[in-house]
């Protein structure tokens, strides 16, 4: 028999409510949302439009419809969209570009997830011409998720956006953990959001909430994604329940990000000391290692310490393991996921040791 999990490593989207958040949202004034009746979730919107100095923001069920729709306003059948070859949107949206929009995506091999000006110069295609795709849309992932939680330089972003303006592209920031790249650069929310033309921020991974991202731009493009989120069923009616989760998170929850932060880099400096693994230097919540000199794949690593209560990821490549830190993890549970990985590490030694 399996242990029941003790330290949930696996993401920060596992987290749940805690009671004041329940609270919020048990208490939570009501409306229609689909009518603009909803005082809560008019709030949230509002309180996001003024958190990112853009001037209108929009309430939504997820983070992938919130790129979804972006995408969708941003691009037209046959467009092209530059990203990171990691990114969410190209690997993990069941190519919901093509689908949805008809968008085709050149991938750019950034390093941690993160590319530069000069490979936007090189992605975008010559026009005009008769054949190629037209080049529409840049998407900068902040933080970088596949990259290991990286945070963008705003110098790197700053260079990004100043190539894709002057080749009159559109730019597009995936924030689904934009306020821990806040935290951590000390750069305003409205400062990343100025170099782009539509973002969004994610409810339900490090600040907390059960369900919900929030989508900003300039009225005129929000305007349009009121649309395409009747037409992708994301009109909602009674949110108000669920967008109290939000005001209170972005009230209560961002600070605190700190403490995920430093719970990783106890987490890496902790795994650093265990021989056999290779851990990659966290910046924020994240911390990658590869498992290959142990023998094990990622796969064979995570049973292994799921057995013994603590659960990781896949870190998107077959050796490599992600761990995420959030609302639910304490630094003692970090002290006790580093002993089961010590002890799963120990045993493997100790049988091959018996087995040559
Ligand atoms: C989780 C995530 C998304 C999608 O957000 P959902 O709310 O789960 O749909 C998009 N981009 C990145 C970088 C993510 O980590």
């Amino acid at each position: 028999m399996t242990n029941p999990i003790r330290v949930d490593l696996f993401s920060d989207t596992i987290t749940r409510p805690t009671a004041a958040m329940r609270k919020a949202m048990a208490e939570a004034e009501v409306g229609d949302e689909q009518k603009g009746e909803d005082p809560t979730t008019n709030r949230l919107a509002e309180m996001v439009a003024e958190l990112t100095g853009k001037e209108k923001a929009l309430f939504l069920p997820s983070g992938s419809m919130c790129n979804q729709i972006a995408i969708r306003v941003h691009c037209r059948h046959g467009d092209e969209i530059i990203a990171d070859r990691t990114a969410h949107v190209y690997g993990s949206e069941v190519g919901g570009f093509a689908a949805l929009s008809g968008a085709s995506l050149w991938p750019v091999e950034g390093e941690r997830g993160v590319f530069q000006g000069r490979h936007v110069a090189a992605a975008i295609r010559p026009k005009p011409s008769n054949h190629a795709p037209l080049s529409k849309l840049v998407v900068v992932e902040q933080t970088s998720n596949m990259g290991g939680g990286k945070v963008w330089p705003l110098e790197t972003v700053k260079d990004v956006a100043a190539t894709a303006r002057h080749r009159g592209l559109k730019l597009h920031m995936d924030g689904a953990r934009l306020m821990n790249a806040v935290v951590k650069s000390g750069v305003s929310t409205s400062e990343w959001a100025s170099c782009f033309d539509s973002l969004w921020i994610d409810l339900s991974k490090g600040l907390g909430c059960p369900v919900g991202a929030v989508l900003a731009g300039s009225a005129e493009f929000i305007q349009e994604a009121w649309r395409w989120k009747h037409q992708f069923g994301g009109a909602m009616r009674q949110s108000g329940i669920i967008a109290a989760a939000g005001i209170y998170a972005f009230e209560n929850n961002v600070e605190r990000l700190a403490e995920d932060h430093e719970n990783a880099r106890l987490l890496f400096e902790g795994l650093m000391n265990i021989e056999g693994l290779r851990v990659e230097e966290p910046d924020t919540n994240m911390v990658f290692f590869d498992v290959r000199f142990l023998g094990l794949t990622q796969a064979e690593f995570c049973e292994l310490t799921l057995a013994e209560g603590v659960r990781f990821s896949s870190g998107m490549a077959p050796s490599r393991v992600r761990a995420v830190t959030h609302l639910d993890v304490t630094s003692d549970d970090i002290k006790d996921a580093l002993s089961v990985v010590e002890k799963v590490v120990r045993n493997l030694k100790e049988s091959s040791v018996e087995s040559v």
